[in-house]
């Protein structure tokens, strides 16, 4: 058992707010309506594979001896900062899914009377939730001194994100056009964009001929 070590129990606190955010938020959305959902196989085969890394590794670790073939030691400063991840993810989760709102889902769908969210933290980046799960996925990585437990979360959660992240931003495409492609314009992927380069994309051209 390896749960009595501190910054194990610190993982274990992040990790119970982490899936109580989800739960949260998963009983906030129940009863919305859905008009588009792409929860095809990809997206299903994609969701379970992140269970075992997410979840089973993880609770294998800390509570039984089954993965210590897999054991190392990180100095205590890397377990810091991976705290220090963790907590600056555990924030942005909660953040994003509050700014969301009846407009989260777990898969890529559109729900009746779906609103596009510009604002709170998705007004200055389009994904972070994206952001903080990768942050989440290091945090872990550097909490955890197991590599199965720790690092096998990060092919899947890519596999995750590098497979969802286009077809999500064509499918708000489709459904808010215009609206949606300017906000892609003003907004970062997964960090904020530089201020000059938004600065940039959000001036309105004019023609700065001098009249004859
Ligand atoms: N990719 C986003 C949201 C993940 S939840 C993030 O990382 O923060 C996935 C669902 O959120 C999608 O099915 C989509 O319907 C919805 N969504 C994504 N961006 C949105 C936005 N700016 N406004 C409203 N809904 C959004």
């Amino acid at each position: 058992m390896n749960i009595q070590q501190p910054w194990n129990i610190v993982f274990f606190v992040g990790f119970l707010i982490f899936y109580w955010t989800r739960h949260v938020y998963i009983n906030r959305t129940k009863g919305e309506k859905k008009t588009i959902s792409h929860m095809d196989r990809q997206e299903k085969l994609l969701l379970f594979a992140m269970a075992p890394t997410t979840l089973l590794l993880p609770l294998l670790y800390l509570f039984t001896p089954f993965l210590s073939f897999a054991d190392y030691r990180l100095p205590e400063i890397l377990q810091a900062l991976g705290a220090a991840l963790m907590a600056l993810s555990l924030w942005l989760f909660w953040r994003s899914h509050a700014d969301l709102g009846k407009n989260w889902s777990v898969s890529l769908e559109i729900r009746e009377g779906h609103e596009l969210v510009t604002e709170g933290v998705y007004r200055y980046v389009r994904h972070p939730m994206y952001t903080a799960i990768w942050l989440w996925c290091i945090g872990q990585g550097l909490l955890l001194e197991n590599w199965a437990a720790g690092w096998a979360i990060i092919p899947t959660f890519a596999a995750m994100y590098f497979l969802r992240a286009n077809r999500e931003e064509q499918m708000m495409c489709e459904t808010f056009g215009d609206q949606y492609r300017d906000y892609m314009q003003r907004t970062g992927r997964l960090l904020p964009r530089l201020a000059s380069s938004r600065k940039e994309h959000s001036e309105p051209v004019t023609d700065d001929t001098p009249p004859s």
